[in-house]
Parts: structure tokens; C-alpha cells; sequence
């Protein structure tokens, strides 16, 4: 293996699915930034290493002749999952130290689309140009541009949940992959910019203001006199300088969503031309009982009947988007948690079409 490859991925084994990729455990100065303690350790988690090379979603590690289920170190963590490269680039895992210098990791096919598709396919839309990361999957031109993302929505938790979520499900959604950390302020910023979280400088849960000189597609349309707006509950995700429309609860029944819907359909009735919608439902329900609880379906549904709503009410000329900031996964405790590289915080839903 060449040493002077710092970043050097030294076979990927691609006959069958899933794949085992090699990757060599060095940290250099950009991946710094990113140091945490846990546990008493000092050191870069693994997963930022991973997502750097590009090696996601995964399920499961191979270090110092150990296994690590991906799913059972995120079970056990509560926010970033405790596998730490060391600068002596030992990596240390729930404890367990491994100084081979190389890991091999277990990972499951990526899906094509990307929560980066759709600033370049709503902007596109509307005739609005960006320098994106993402492309616009959807060509088309439309009057207005509906984009509705469900907070926590994952593709694994939608499959589930499907027989509650018959709005949704007419409408066919693929698989797409979101962006790491797989956390509501760095994808809602994804959502919005259309560019990687390293680009658009909202790269973790404490950085949430855009860099400046990064654009998003509300303030891009402000700027070119195409109304638009994102409508939220209280502290909305995103930092963009014009159209935020934060929401309280005003009929008191413990959830944003419903006043969000309404708002919606007003602005979209006025003649709002570029609409974000974020319903949270599905998140709460997420921490607090599990992705996969009695309360989760009762989310999931409450947010297809949204869904439905908001659809039904649609005009021709419309592009209609609906996808999710993230999934979730169990954790102890019969809650939930997000923010990893397993497939079910990393993959969505997404759907883009003409009405
Ligand atoms: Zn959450």
C-alpha cells in the first residue's frame, strides 16, 4: 500500500452487494476541526473520515480483528457513535484500541439521488441558476415550486410506515442519500443551498449560519423578485436573510404542523412561487418513542394526512418536491436518535414531479 497516499482506499471488494472498503486511518489538518472528546478520548470520529472518502452509508466496521455492528454502536451511543482516530492514528472504538492503521468497512449501495438535488431542481424550476453541488432532476418550468420535507422521515422508517402513509405512497417516491452529519440544521441547510455541508459551512449541530457568499434558493429568488418563503415552527433549522415564516403552536395541541399546513396553503394560494414546508411530527415522535413506535405510525400518518392535504390543493404548473432532512434509528431507552452514516439516518425519500 503506498504510505504517501494519505488517503488511500486500498481495495473495494464489488461483487456482491453489500461492499467492504479498506480505508487507511489518517487525519490531516481539514479533518482537525473536527476533534471530539469522548469517553476521555481525544481524536476524529471515524465517520467523518468516512464521509470525507465518500465510504456511506455503512453497516458495520472491521478493526484490531474486532466487529463493530454499526447499528449496536449507534444503539448504545447518544449522539456521535464512539470511534475516534487518535493522532497517533489509533482508532478506538466503545473502548476497544486498534493500531493497524486500516479498517474495513461494510457498506450497502448509495442511492443516486441526493438531498442536493433539490435547491437545483426547485430553483431550476423557476428559472432560478445557482452554483450547486447537486443537479436538477426534474426539468422543468412551473408557476410555482412546492418542496414539503417530513423531519425524519428515512426511507427505511417510510417503508414501514407505508400502509399509514397512503398519500405518499401514490406518489411513488425513490430512495435518495442526505448529508452527513444526518441532522436537521446541517440538511435543512442542504435543502436550502443545494451545496455540501463543507461548502456551505453548516457542517455540525453548533454551526447553523450559512457562510457568506454561499447562496440558497429563497434569497437567490428575493434577489431575482420571485416570491418565496419557508414556513416552520419555532427556531426554524435554516439562517437564510429573507422568507422565514416561523409558526407558534396557537391552537395549543402540542404540534406546529397543522398551523404549518394552513399557512402553506395561504401563501400558496396567494401566489407564493417557492415554498418550503417543514412538518416535525415525525421527528418527536422519533426521539421520543423510536422510529418504529406506535406514536411513530400515529406521526407518520398525521403527516401523510398533511401531505394529502397540501397535494390535493395543488394546480397545475405546479413542481411538486417531497423528501426528509433524515431518518432515525433505535437507541436504549425505547427512544430514537439521527446523525450517523447507517442507511436508516442517510437515506430519504424523494419525490419530484410536475402536477
Ligand atoms: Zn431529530
Amino acid at each position: 500500500m503506498p504510505r504517501q497516499v494519505r488517503f488511500f482506499i486500498v481495495a473495494v471488494v464489488a461483487a456482491c452487494l453489500p461492499a467492504i472498503v479498506f480505508v487507511h486511518l489518517s487525519c490531516d489538518t481539514a479533518l482537525q476541526t473536527y476533534a471530539l472528546d469522548i469517553d476521555g478520548v481525544h481524536g476524529i470520529p471515524l465517520e467523518r473520515l468516512l464521509w470525507r472518502q465518500g465510504v456511506y452509508p455503512i453497516t458495520g466496521v472491521f478493526a484490531g480483528g474486532a466487529y463493530y455492528d454499526w447499528a449496536d454502536e449507534a444503539y448504545r451511543s447518544q449522539w456521535y457513535i464512539p470511534a475516534l482516530i487518535t493522532s497517533g492514528g489509533r482508532l478506538i472504538v466503545s473502548g476497544r484500541s486498534s493500531d493497524d492503521g486500516v479498517a474495513a468497512v461494510i457498506t450497502v449501495p448509495r442511492p443516486e439521488l441526493s438531498i442536493l438535488d433539490v435547491a437545483p431542481t426547485a430553483g431550476g424550476a423557476l428559472g432560478l441558476k445557482g452554483d450547486f453541488d447537486g443537479r436538477c432532476v426534474y426539468p422543468a418550468n412551473a408557476t410555482q415550486v412546492v418542496v414539503i420535507y417530513v423531519d425524519a422521515l428515512g426511507w427505511q422508517r417510510y417503508e414501514w410506515g407505508r400502509p399509514a402513509m397512503s398519500n405518499l405512497s401514490a406518489l411513488g417516491p425513490a430512495p435518495a442519500i442526505d448529508v452527513y452529519p444526518s441532522i436537521s440544521v446541517v440538511n435543512a441547510a442542504a435543502l436550502v443551498t443545494g451545496v455540501m455541508p463543507e461548502r456551505s459551512g453548516v457542517d455540525r449541530w453548533e454551526r447553523r449560519t450559512m457562510r457568506t457568499g454561499v447562496d440558497n434558493v429563497i434569497d437567490l429568488a428575493a434577489r431575482h423578485g420571485v416570491s418565496a418563503a419557508w414556513i416552520d415552527g419555532p427556531r426554524p433549522p435554516v439562517t437564510t436573510a429573507t422568507g422565514i415564516i416561523s409558526l407558534e403552536d396557537a391552537d395549543g395541541d402540542g404540534t406546529t404542523d397543522d398551523e404549518v399546513t394552513a399557512r402553506a396553503m395561504a401563501e400558496y394560494e396567494a401566489g407564493t412561487r417557492l415554498l418550503y414546508v417543514h412538518l416535525r411530527g415525525p421527528d418527536r415522535a422519533l426521539h421520543a418513542s423510536g422510529p418504529y413506535s406506535n406514536r411513530s405510525l400515529a406521526a407518520l400518518a398525521q403527516a401523510d394526512a398533511q401531505i394529502g392535504t397540501m397535494v390535493r390543493s395543488l394546480k397545475p404548473g405546479t413542481l411538486l418536491i417531497i423528501t426528509a432532512d433524515h431518518g432515525g434509528h433505535d437507541i436504549a431507552g425505547g427512544k430514537g436518535e439521527h446523525g450517523t452514516l447507517l442507511p436508516e439516518d442517510m437515506i430519504i425519500p424523494f419525490i419530484a414531479r410536475a402536477c
